[in-house]
């Protein structure tokens, strides 16, 4: 790029040169002013100056793996400053890390030990939940380099690509050893190999394979892969010597959520009434991602609204904005339609407070991204094992807004799609994963195209079918309970928890 740069560069001011020495007027005896001369030089000369500073800062560009084959890094810090201190949570990944970073930091001591460095180390979990951060605070704590790559990057249409790609990714992590080579969403080339015979992505990966053998113990590197699917990698990517150290780095619970929103508050003008450990508790469920972005929206509300301090009011306004979507200002929403849906979200929030599923904190018929209405629940601590009972309880809450407009209006709308399809998918989990439904403790495969088996449906049906008709019988047995929160809906269009708790006061 930079030799190309310079070539253009020097053809132009020469042809400036030649220009400017050409156009200006003829002295009366026809021969050239040493003025001329004297000011196409400079003209030149400073293009020159200029065009060569140009190259530079294309040179300042963070560097990727060169060349027209390779893979384009997307972030790449040779002096890494994210370090553990900006990883909130996580202590037992950390705690394992520690010995990876005394690898690099002290390789001698190991090698005279005929150790070698545990280079392949995999992250799985939930996207959003830090693994990225992870790895680069892991570079940052062992001073190396951080090479950063995206599985998509080495997936091409032309045999051979993707394999050259790898060979330059890790040429590069050599020549700058030592070095962590953090691949993002490795299911991209790492999943399982099966028999629609594709060369490319084949070749990618056994260049992959061939890659993390060949490192020797002078080789100061580790490579860590992410994925969210850990169950599609191929089973050769996992063996010894390979990705053989496994971390999950799963959602927060409170105390992670608690660090986190500390980490993302820590520069910003809080006020004193904004409390995170309720902040936390609020916000169950959600990933690191998401609470980085909490913190933020609710900097820019503050902002928006002209305060000096971003407030309690601000961080409500941003949780609902991250976790149900932007509120529709404008949604012009049918009479009939708005009544739909307040009876549809008293469902959800009667069932609910019935089976005693979740706290509930606000139910609304504001439109919200793409959701008419929404109810909002928080839980006060994080589970980790649930019951039949309860994930049969939580089924009948998904399906209490289908029941309600199905009980007052004697039909059905599409407005139960996104709630149908949670509650389906629970019921596969239970019947699949979980064991739990008459099938017995069993574990199914889904097939490749998505396909159940005829015993599996017919078990997943049974579920959906018993909790539903439970389901219809809360709503009828509490209609009037129904009734009044719909009323109170339609009238105030939200309705906080503590106010639902009034109206329900069995
Ligand atoms: P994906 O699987 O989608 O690639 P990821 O697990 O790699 O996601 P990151 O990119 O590391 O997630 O995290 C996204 C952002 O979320 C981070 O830049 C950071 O702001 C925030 N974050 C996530 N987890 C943490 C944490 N434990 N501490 C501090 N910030 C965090």
């Amino acid at each position: 790029m930079k030799k190309r740069i310079t070539f253009w560069s020097l053809l132009f001011s020469f042809g400036l040169t030649i220009t400017l020495f050409t156009a200006f007027p003829q002295s009366s005896n026809s021969a050239k002013s040493p003025w001329q001369l004297v000011l196409s030089t400079f003209v030149t000369l400073g293009l020159l100056v200029y065009y060569l500073k140009l190259d530079n800062k294309t040179e300042l560009v963070p560097a990727t793996v060169k060349g027209k084959n390779q893979a384009s890094n997307k972030k790449e810090e040779t002096s890494n400053a994210v370090t553990f201190k900006d990883v909130a949570g996580l202590d037992e990944v950390k705690e394992e890390l520690e010995e990876v970073i005394d690898f690099i930091k002290n390789s001698e001591k190991y090698k005279r030990m005929g150790a070698k460095i545990p280079n392949g180390i995999l992250f799985h979990g939930p996207p959003g939940t830090g693994k990225t951060l992870m790895a680069s605070a892991v570079a940052g704590e062992s001073n190396s380099h951080f090479i950063y790559a995206s599985g998509s990057e080495f997936v091409e249409k032309y045999v051979g690509v993707g394999a050259s790609r790898i060979r330059d990714l890790f040429e590069k992590a050599k020549k700058n050893s030592p070095s962590v080579i953090f691949i993002d969403e490795i299911d991209a080339i790492g999943s399982t190999r099966n028999m629609d015979n594709n060369s490319e992505k084949d070749q990618t990966l056994n260049q992959l394979l061939v890659e993390m053998d060949g490192f020797n113990t002078n080789a100061n590197i580790v490579i860590i892969g992410a994925t969210n699917r850990l169950d599609l990698l191929d089973p050769a990517l996992l063996r010894p010597g390979r990705f053989d150290r496994h971390m999950f780095i799963g959602n927060p619970n409170v105390k992670a959520r608690i660090e986190i929103l500390r980490v993302h508050t820590k520069n910003k003008p809080l006020d004193p009434a904004v409390d995170i450990e309720e902040i936390a508790r609020k916000t169950h469920g959600v990933s690191g991602a998401h609470l980085a972005n909490i913190a933020n929206e609710a900097a820019i509300l503050a902002v928006r609204n002209n305060k000096s301090t971003i407030g309690r009011e601000e961080f409500y306004q941003a949780i609902e904005r991250v976790l149900v979507g932007l509120q529709s200002k404008n949604a012009t929403v049918m009479e009939r339609e708005k009544r739909i849906v307040a009876y549809h979200e008293a469902g959800h929030a009667l069932v609910g407070k019935v089976l005693k599923n979740s706290l509930i904190e606000k139910i609304s018929i504001v439109p919200r991204g793409q959701a008419m209405g929404y109810v909002l629940n928080s839980s006060d601590e994080d589970r980790y094992l649930h019951t039949r009972e309860e994930l049969r309880n939580k089924i009948c809450v998904m399906l209490g807004g289908r029941a309600a407009e199905e009980q007052i209006f004697g039909e059905v709308t599409t407005g139960a799609k996104d709630d149908l399809s949670k509650a389906n998918e629970l019921a596969q989990q239970m019947v699949c994963e979980f064991g739990m439904s008459g099938l017995g403790n069993r574990v199914y495969k889904i097939g490749h195209n998505g396909e159940l088996h005829p015993a599996v449906e017919k078990e997943i049906k049974k579920i959906i079918d018993g909790c539903y008709e439970n389901t219809v019988s809360i709503i009828d047995k509490n209609r009037t309970y129904l009734e009044r929160i719909s009323f109170e809906l339609l009238q105030k269009e939200t309705i906080t928890g503590q106010e639902l708790d009034n109206i329900c006061n069995f």
